[in-house]
């Protein structure tokens, strides 16, 4: 039984952190915390559905008195679904969405300031500052964007 009250416990921990980092969502590192803490939630359902199976098995086969425990773990299994979605729903605001050209309506790689199809501009250059790390990276030249040119128009 102390294996089971062990495993809820350990879930309204998780749950009471989930909310602490909900607070501030600003920045990445909130987003690797917020998909960390999803993880962890994710591991705790599975182990609290893995007790109540057992739970009920065991009641199955004449076990009395499990009612009130596989209550609490179904609550709790409930509370930390909840947090879930929750914690789901905060990193998809998070998730930094792609840029389309307004124009020609192509995905543009983030950070860019002009569409590298019709050439309007579709960004600043302090938004394209502040994606500085990523940016230098992904923009090796303009023979990529060609290429992808190239992509869209088997596509079609
Ligand atoms: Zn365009």
């Amino acid at each position: 039984m102390d294996f089971f009250k062990g495993i809820g416990d350990r879930a309204k921990e998780f749950s009471g952190r989930a909310k602490e980092a909900t607070r501030r969502p600003t920045e990445l590192l909130e987003l690797t915390k917020l998909r960390y803490e999803v993880t962890k939630l994710y591991k705790v359902m599975e182990n609290n559905k893995e007790a109540v199976g057992e739970l009920v098995y065991r009641q199955f086969k004449g076990e009395l008195g499990l009612e009130a425990e596989i209550e609490r773990l179904l609550q709790n299994t409930k509370k930390v679904e909840s947090d879930i979605i929750n914690i789901e729903q905060q990193i998809e605001a998070l998730q930094p969405k792609p840029l389309v050209c307004p124009r020609c309506e192509v995905e543009l790689p983030s950070g860019g300031i002009y569409c590298y199809k019709c050439g309007i501009q579709v960004g600043t250059k302090e938004e394209a500052e502040q994606q500085d790390d990523n940016t230098a990276k992904k923009e090796t030249g303009s023979e990529s964007s060609e290429e992808k040119n190239d992509k869209k128009d088997e596509q079609k």
